[in-house]
């Protein structure tokens, strides 16, 4: 269902200095200019806050860059936290919510997120918000159920305008950081296409074709290509096989050839 080019993109986690960071821009630009039709991909990156504007900086506006969350105030007296106001500051472009590792170590729920997604909304950003089913909901076959229930509370209230600008990331938790997850191209195909028939149910059919949905959970460069040719998903979302410019690059000159 890809309507336009491929997003493919990378977090980083709690991982890379400043100086780190730079390093892996530079070195993944240099890598892409040598692709022929690298345009047919976005790619984005999403480094810790401290690294942002250095890497939007070195980015010279060929990545989108991303914050790996946000509150949804704008000020206030939330210890730790980073505001929508402070990431405009810094030009970010998206900001992911919902990771499970939020949901998991900080208790985030999908009521907060869809608080996040509204200011996010409001100040500019393209929210890349993670869904996906434990797999214990996949055992007991409610994972349909699950994601179904997770969009429907973040999106709660979101004006159709907004489609275009909002991604949803399919990330079953239960591989998620896995050694050979084994997810399965049909599986795949199956979950995105229920998470867009529910897309279509809270925004109507035309604003929920306008929405990107991409994949991620264990995407390396050995199922990459197969990933984006059949599963038909608009990009994918990767952890540990993209944290090496090196390897995030061979990974898109893969999907690149899948596309042809
Ligand atoms: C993730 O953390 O969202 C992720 C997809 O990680 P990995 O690619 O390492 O499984």
């Amino acid at each position: 269902m890809r309507t336009g080019r491929l997003l493919l993109g990378t977090n980083w986690k709690m991982n890379k200095t400043i100086r780190e960071s730079v390093d892996y821009t530079r070195r993944l630009l240099g890598l892409l200019d040598r692709f022929d039709r690298s345009d047919a991909v976005q790619v984005f990156v999403i480094p810790p806050y401290t690294a942002i504007e250095a890497v939007k900086r070195a980015s010279e506006g060929r990545l989108w860059v991303g914050a790996q969350n946000m509150h949804w105030a704008e000020r206030g007296a939330y210890t730790g936290e980073i505001s929508a106001l402070m990431l405009q500051e810094l030009g970010v472009d998206l900001v992911e919510l919902g990771h499970a590792e939020r949901r998991r170590y900080f208790n985030e729920t999908d009521a907060d997120v869809n608080r996040k997604v509204h200011t996010a909304l409001q100040y500019g950003f393209k929210p890349l918000v993670c869904v996906g089913e434990q797999l214990e909901d996949k055992r007991r076959g409610i994972g349909k159920e699950t994601v179904k229930n997770q969009v429907r509370t973040i999106f709660a209230n979101v004006e159709t305008d907004c489609a275009p600008r909002l991604i949803v990331a399919y990330e079953p938790v239960w591989a998620i950081g896995a050694e050979h997850a084994d997810v399965g191209i049909e599986y795949v195909r199956e979950m995105q296409a229920y998470i867009r028939t529910s897309l279509e149910e809270m925004l109507g059919r035309s604003a929920a074709a306008m929405v990107t949905v991409i994949y991620g959970g264990d995407v390396n460069l050995r199922n990459a290509a197969t990933l984006v040719s059949e599963s038909g998903t608009d990009g994918l979302f990767v952890g540990r096989a993209a944290w090496e410019a090196e390897n995030f690059a061979e990974l898109i000159r893969a999907s690149l050839k899948a596309i042809g």
